[in-house]
């Protein structure tokens, strides 16, 4: 096991979201590191038709879990997302059904949905 508390995200590729998220998970979970998978529009990754990026998701959250010992997933919409360029309300409404589909796959994590805001603030949903 490494030293250090780990948790995990799904994040965007966008690098105006890196730092709100570790921020973010710093101080509400005393985490050291965050490992990020990062995509466009992380809000669309765990919610795929796409079998094999689904697969290859899950198989990087568990090297988090399992060799990193995080016990805790981040699922990150965003404003003004280039990979996902819908409304806040329409971020909000699939940063919540990942949620879901993240919990279904995922039995001993807890499972955090975040919206980062146009002032690149973290609100928790
Ligand atoms: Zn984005």
């Amino acid at each position: 096991m490494s030293h250090g508390k780990f948790v995990t995200s799904i994040n965007c590729m966008d690098g105006r979201t890196q730092e709100p998220v570790i921020n973010w998970a710093k101080k509400k979970f005393g985490a050291d590191y965050v490992d990020m998978i990062n995509e466009p529009g992380p809000d669309l990754v765990l919610l795929t038709e796409d079998q094999k990026f689904l697969e290859y998701t899950l198989k990087k959250i568990r090297i988090s879990t399992e060799k990193h010992g995080s016990k805790k997933l981040i699922i990150v919409g965003h404003h003004d997302c280039a990979g996902n360029p819908v409304s806040k309300e329409r971020h909000i409404e699939l940063v919540k059904k990942s949620t879901e589909v993240a919990k279904s796959h995922l039995k001993d994590i807890d499972v955090f949905g975040i919206y980062i805001n146009e002032k690149w603030e973290v609100e928790e949903l």
